[in-house]
């Protein structure tokens, strides 16, 4: 099965509108005529999303996330955005269970299920992010994290929703450390994973869902992070900040 592997920049909470116009500037420019075996994708923060939109909306070779999205349609929720207000920024794709999330808004699988189901009513494809802590590794209980993960947090997507749905593998341990997974741990997580979706959803989709790795990941370890045979792409935080680094990335990676 060949999986076209994806990259996403996970901005976080960095680069307002004017930071996005130049950092775009310079990407753009890097890109110029040339494909990728690819997809390419950028999350930025909220506010940013148009101006990310006016610069590579005509860009096919780039595509918009949001870093969240709401459980709900609309009403009285005070500083969300809903998925359907999304849409109307030419998104494809949203980033929904990240770690941070989980970890400092409180999170949990239930919810971000919910927001899993609001993002597909309107037809975004989730970048649905799981992943242990170092406790939970070194606890034995990396197996039991993610499995509970997964059937939660993707309960009740149809096989469409699936082929739509990418998984971003993130150990917890690794985001933002400088400390990366070794090839052979992220191997062993991802091809847990895939068994956990063939679990769910059967062998077929299992073998067509695409599942990043996340957690540190540079120029210098993306080749062999994605020579792995069940590793499809990355998610990146900090090295995905500067146009040169997130391209190399692409690159190395691909
Ligand atoms: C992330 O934010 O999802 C991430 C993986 O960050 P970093 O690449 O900085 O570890």
């Amino acid at each position: 099965m060949i999986r076209k592997p994806i990259f996403a920049a996970n901005w976080k909470m960095n680069k307002g509108p004017s930071e996005t116009e130049d950092f775009a500037d310079g990407f753009l420019s890097k890109i110029q005529h040339k494909t990728f075996p690819a997809d390419i994708v950028i999350a930025p923060p909220f506010v940013s999303l148009a101006k990310a939109a006016e610069k590579f909306g005509n860009v096919s070779a780039v595509a918009l996330a949001a870093q969240n999205c709401s459980e709900h349609n609309s009403g009285a929720y005070t500083g969300e955005v809903s998925a359907m207000m999304l849409k109307e920024f030419y998104l494809h794709y949203v980033i929904l269970g990240h770690s941070e999330r989980r970890a400092i808004y409180g999170e949990t699988d239930e919810t971000i299920n919910a927001k899993m189901l609001k993002a597909r009513e309107v037809n975004l494809r989730p970048i649905f992010c799981i992943g242990e802590t170092l406790e939970e590794r070194e606890g034995g209980k990396l197996e039991e994290v993610l499995r509970r993960q997964v059937s939660i947090g993707m309960k009740d997507l149809t096989e469409r929703d699936l082929l739509d749905t990418v998984i971003a593998y993130e150990p917890v341990w690794a985001i933002g450390t400088g400390v990366t997974a070794s090839a052979q741990q992220a191997q062993e997580a991802h091809a847990f994973v895939r068994s956990l979706v063939a679990e769910q959803f059967g062998a077929e989709s299992a073998a067509k869902i695409r599942i990043q790795y996340g957690g540190s990941v540079k120029p210098g370890n993306a080749a062999e992070l994605m020579a792995c045979p069940d590793i499809d792409g990355a998610l990146i935080g900090g090295a995905a900040l500067e146009p040169q680094s997130f391209l190399d990335i692409i690159v190395n990676g691909s």
